[in-house]
């Protein structure tokens, strides 16, 4: 059985919005890493303010500060999960194949979407600040939360301003990228063009779950 999935790709690739679909769809466990990171930063955690200080500046946090988060929240998950932003460097990688009760991933979920694209949806991008949904000015453009029974107010994250999201481009392009090819001679990957319709995406994610390959 696929249980210990993680999703890969650029900033705004809709990593986040199929996780959730998928996690929903499999009854598995959903963590985001940037999400971990967003909620201590509001809550000023010292987790949060150290972390504060690279999100700003577009920058990944060191591993340091992340993967003892990764590390207990899976160790209590010994059915599975699902990863949305780790891991993200090779380093990190490598450190999750030997943690015992991590383990290396058994699907890899690899979404590739064009710069231009990315940098069109970033602009659009807004979420709610009480309940965290995500969307965009491109399908809603009221300012109050569409989600049914929270009319939180929506914002444009900190780390979508354009010149953020090029940092963070970038910082994929270098560190996160070269996963694609550590998964793919692994035999784990699959590589899903995130340049469609939300639900055109999904639909390709699930035919590889409903392929006979990954009964069981
Ligand atoms: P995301 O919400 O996935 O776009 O992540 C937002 C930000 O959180 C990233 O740009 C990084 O600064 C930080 N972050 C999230 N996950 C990781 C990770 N696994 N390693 C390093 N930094 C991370």
């Amino acid at each position: 059985m696929l249980n210990r999935i993680i999703f890969l790709g650029p900033p705004a690739c809709g990593k986040g919005t199929q996780s959730k679909k998928l996690a929903q769809h499999l009854q598995l466990p959903l963590l985001g890493t940037g999400q971990l990171l967003r909620s201590a930063i509001a809550a000023k955690t010292p987790l949060g303010l150290e972390a504060d200080v690279y999100l700003k500046q577009g920058l990944y946090v060191p591993d340091s500060l992340i993967e003892n988060l990764v590390k207990e929240w899976t160790a209590t998950k010994p059915s599975g999960w699902i990863l949305d932003g780790y891991p993200r460097t090779l380093a990190q990688a490598e450190l999750m194949k030997k943690t015992p009760s991590m383990g290396a991933p058994n699907c890899v979920i690899g979404m590739k979407v064009p710069v231009e694209i990315l940098e069109t949806r970033i602009e659009a991008r807004r979420q709610c600040k009480d309940c965290d949904v995500v969307t965009n000015t491109f399908v809603y453009s009221g300012s109050s939360c569409p989600a049914p029974d929270c009319g939180g107010t929506l914002y444009a994250r900190n780390d979508d301003a354009l010149d953020n999201f090029r940092m963070r481009h970038q910082q994929y392009r270098s560190l996160t990228e070269p996963l694609f090819d550590y998964y793919r001679s692994r035999n784990t990957l699959l590589e899903i063009n995130g340049n469609q319709d939300p639900d055109s995406v999904f639909s390709q994610i699930l035919q590889h779950f409903n392929s006979e390959q990954c009964v069981n």
